[in-house]
């Protein structure tokens, strides 16, 4: 195991108070003590290790990596340090807490009854039931406001058919939130138990990334739900926006977290690998590249506490948002990718972490919104004018 190096060249994480630290330590220590040892397996075998699960929600991380206000304990940039120390240690990990709570727990909380907020949120911060949000469809991706599965009102029912594709949690029982077309042609969220009759969630098989989680294709035919289990607050997809807005800032700090993984990974190598004579970090060109490394991960650094900082604040634009993510994943797929080439054939080796984490960083480089979106939300702001109408 590679032991944390924590680059910190602009002193950011210096100022970190004992409150913050101590949710920072407790996510180091499951990933130091708990996921690395056995994650390149579970990758490998594309196995989802629902123990390490059950331990997120044990050590509170679920409730801790997302911050919800009033009822996480912890400040924005706990939550953040949870989210960038977890994604050190595996993205598919990070992705729980990005689905059952980023998305699940938060849309319940967000536009939930009281009812249903009693009845799931604690039980989904423990980990105790699966949570998932199911709001892709196979045709509707980066468009998924013109998503077409439809709840149909009969009775003191609702009537769901459609069709959702890479529902994180949608296939190992547990509730999913369906965004669904209602009477009205709006978009509405349902929380749908994954046994009801007629959903079905198919695991999606042969990833080449986060294969430590399952996403599952979910069909939905003629599935009744009761009347109570609409969300009262999500009547159209401005509301679902509103979740989505909250957790894309975690993204940009899961990317930290792995490209910090690939950093001290290549620190490491360069020290210790001998080539002609010496270790490959006394050549200069090896240093270069390591500063370069360093730079571009002290730029992720800042953009995420500052953003965070507003966040905290309530100031935090969509536009803010877009542009740490979109200047988080990709800096964090340079930095792989060059940590990757530093360690010669080894760097395709998965016991040696880089590959595991550069193949991860592209399903973040995608999720909750491409890095195109993220582009075309930032240019409409620069120019005053929306290039995807
Ligand atoms: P598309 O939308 O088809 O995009 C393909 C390409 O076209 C991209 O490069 C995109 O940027 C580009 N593009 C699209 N529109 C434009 C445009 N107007 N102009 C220029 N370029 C454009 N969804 C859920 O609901 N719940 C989940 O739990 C979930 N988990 C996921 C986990 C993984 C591992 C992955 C890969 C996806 C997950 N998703 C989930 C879905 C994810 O949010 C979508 O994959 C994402 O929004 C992109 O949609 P798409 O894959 O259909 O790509």
């Amino acid at each position: 195991l590679v032991e944390p190096l924590n680059p910190d060249p602009a002193g950011l994480f210096e100022s970190i108070n004992d409150d913050d630290r101590a949710h920072w330590n407790r996510a180091r220590g499951f990933v130091q003590d708990e996921v690395l040892p056995v994650i390149a397996d579970y990758w490998d075998r594309s196995e989802y290790p629902l123990h390490l699960v059950r331990r997120l929600g044990e050590l509170d991380l679920l409730r801790d990596g997302i911050n919800i206000d009033g009822f996480s304990a912890q400040s924005k940039l706990a939550a953040g340090l949870v989210m960038m120390e977890v994604s050190r240690g595996d993205g598919s990990m990070a992705t729980v807490i990005a689905v059952q709570g980023g998305l699940a727990l938060r849309s319940i909380d967000l536009l939930g009854s009281d009812e249903q907020k009693a009845r799931w949120m604690a039980s989904l911060a423990r980990a105790d039931e699966y949570g998932a949000f199911g709001l892709t469809e196979p045709t509707h991706g980066s468009d998924s406001v013109s998503l077409e599965t439809t709840a149909r009102t009969e009775g003191d029912t609702f009537v769901l058919n459609g069709h959702k594709k890479w529902i994180g949690n949608g296939s190992i029982g547990g509730v999913t939130v369906i965004w669904a077309r209602g009477d009205d042609g709006q978009v509405h969220g349902y929380l749908v138990e994954q046994n009801t009759p007629g959903y079905t969630g198919r695991v999606i098989e042969r990833k080449s990334a986060l294969r430590a989680i399952w996403q599952a294709h979910i069909e939905l035919i003629d599935a009744v739900i009761p009347a109570e289990n609409k969300l009262p607050g999500g009547n159209s997809f401005k509301d679902t926006s509103r979740v989505l807005l909250a957790t894309r800032l975690g993204v940009a700090w899961s990317a930290l977290g792995h490209a910090i993984a690939c950093y001290e990974t290549a620190v490491h190598y360069a020290k210790q690998r001998i080539q002609f004579g010496r270790p490959l970090a006394a050549s200069q060109i090896v240093q270069e590249r390591l500063a370069r490394m360093l730079s571009e991960l002290t730029s992720m650094q800042l953009i995420c506490f500052q953003m965070t900082a507003r966040d905290e604040a309530g100031t935090l634009t969509s536009e803010q948002a877009s542009l740490a993510k979109y200047t988080c994943t990709r800096t964090a797929r340079v930095i792989a990718a060059n940590a990757r080439d530093l360690m010669g054939g080894n760097g395709i080796l998965l016991d040696n972490r880089v590959a595991r984490h550069m193949a991860d960083i592209e399903a973040i480089h995608t999720y909750e919104g491409t890095e195109t979106m993220q582009a075309l939300i930032i240019g409409r702001s620069i120019t005053g004018v929306s290039a995807f109408v």
